[in-house]
């Protein structure tokens, strides 16, 4: 028999309130499920319990989704990234570092091990993880506790540069196809997989590196199975530029126009396009056709402030009726502290304050996310949602004074506060400890990891450089 737990008195809740659709706080009730269910939210909880927790010190909100990560190779990029970019490509490093850095197969099972650790420990349940598929993902994804979005990534192509000013592609139509075909049986072993936490989604890894006939017959398989559909789209000005010269039209105008939008449809990231202002471009379509067709923006704003490019902005898109999400594309693999950066970044891009609210980030790392999955039943707490929660403790240092636990929530305790994660009503962090995983062991292999990779950068990169001398360290050696 599945066990009650009931959270009694919890001091606040961010519970849904379905007829305003919106979150709103509620204070001292109680929040019970029953196996993988929530079963009451409300005050005096008459059933019977299995398990009582004390709810006093916590700020109870719904396990945060989050639609876009590339757990297997992004925690490789700890030291070596954040501040890489080649000014010559519009300060993108995307491209020159996917060629100087690419990590072996035994590398991304630590690197996603350290990547499922932190997320569940910065409140995340659901993810979706685009990666490249690679032996033992599937059941490490399911081992590590959370609802996992698999999105096993393949392409037509590759990028390539001889210099640091063109982006080049080598295709190879085959070996796409052959990976396609994998990813789709990737895809039918999450589907089956005992955990039942675990689904697939249709992943060509990126607009401009896959052929129009992959990315159709792509769209076809998603449509046909009901699936989300995911791709990078708009996310770099080499990639617009690229795609205008090909097309004539817009990275999202050219996925319009082959049927790739639509409300299945999840874009990583949208930023460029046509009314940006690095663009100049002419036209002024995009945004409606992302709210026409329903799409999903993946807002991931962490590699690109980094770069010094932000979407413009979170507001506008949200106000147009854009429905919005929040992934965590690279490390930290921090869901609180990328939804402060959408907060912050939305509005130094729109120079208003009021183009946003706290509420609309919170509704799109949990609401947003779940309808882009096409799920109702998670990112809120409400009877009959899926019990993925998390216990915020109050009396963290960090969030008091507590007075708005959301605000001290996300703009100063982050996951230091987090204490407890449920998903499907089985506790996976317990006091800020993953129970699923062993975070400090997968860190050691990531370390040896990246220095495997790094000893192989002369040998990949355009120049032949060293990691040293791609990255250089922040501070010179004395
Ligand atoms: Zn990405």
């Amino acid at each position: 028999m599945p066990k009650t737990i009931c959270i009694k008195n919890a001091a606040w809740v961010a519970a849904w309130d379905a007829a305003a659709k919106r979150h709103c706080y509620r204070r001292d009730i109680d929040v019970a499920f029953t196996g993988d269910r929530i079963d009451f939210v409300g005050k005096g909880y008459k059933g019977k319990a299995d398990e009582t927790v004390d709810g006093k010190d916590s700020f109870v909100i719904p396990g945060l989704v989050d639609i876009h990560s590339h757990p297997n190779i992004e925690p490789f990029y700890k030291g070596l990234r954040e501040e890489h970019g080649v000014p010559g490509q519009f300060m993108s490093g995307l491209y020159e570092r996917s060629l100087a850095y690419w990590p072996d197969n035994d590398g991304k099972l630590a690197a996603a091990e350290v990547a499922y650790a932190e997320l569940l420990t910065s409140g995340v349940t659901s993810l979706a993880d685009l990666s490249g598929s690679y032996p033992g993902w599937i059941d490490l994804i399911a081992k590590s506790g959370l609802r996992g979005f698999v999105a096993p990534g393949y392409a037509s192509s590759r990028w390539h540069m001889d210099n640091d000013w063109e982006l080049k592609y080598k295709w190879d139509e085959r070996a796409g196809r052959q990976r396609f075909e994998e990813a789709l049986s990737v895809i039918k072993d999450a589907d089956n997989h005992p955990s039942g936490r675990l689904s697939g989604i249709v992943c060509p890894m990126q607009i401009d590196t896959c052929t129009e006939d992959l990315l159709r017959d792509s769209m076809d398989v998603a449509r046909d199975s009901k699936r989300p559909f995911t791709t990078h789209c708009a996310q770099a000005v080499m990639e617009f530029n690229v795609m205008v010269q090909r097309h004539g039209k817009t990275p999202v105008q050219w996925a319009h126009e082959i049927g790739l939008l639509g409300p299945k449809t999840i874009l990583g990231h949208a930023i460029f396009i046509d009314e940006h202002s690095w663009l100049h471009w002419h036209t002024r379509k995009d945004l409606a056709l992302l709210v026409e067709t329903g799409t999903t923006v993946a807002h991931c704003p962490t590699p690109f402030a980094r770069y010094g490019q932000t979407l413009e902005d979170f507001g506008r898109y949200r106000r147009a009726g854009v429905n919005m999400g929040i992934g965590t594309d690279t490390s930290p693999h921090n869901m609180i502290e990328e939804m402060r950066w959408a907060a912050v970044l939305g509005r130094i891009a729109a120079e208003d304050i009021n183009t946003l609210q706290t509420a609309d980030i919170f509704h799109a790392a949990t609401v947003g996310g779940a309808t882009a999955l096409g799920r109702d039943d998670i990112g809120r707490i409400a009877p009959d949602m899926k019990a993925d929660l998390v216990l915020v403790d109050l009396r963290h240092q960090d969030m008091r004074p507590a007075r708005d636990p959301l605000r001290s929530l996300i703009y100063t305790a982050a996951e230091r506060a987090v204490r407890d994660v449920y998903v499907d009503g089985v506790k996976v962090v317990d006091e800020g400890r993953v129970t699923t995983l062993n975070r400090g062991e997968a860190v050691a292999r990531l370390e040896e990891a990246q220095i495997r990779m790094m000893e192989k950068t002369p040998g990949r990169d355009f120049r032949k450089r060293t990691a040293d001398q791609v990255t250089p360290l922040s501070l010179p050696l004395g």
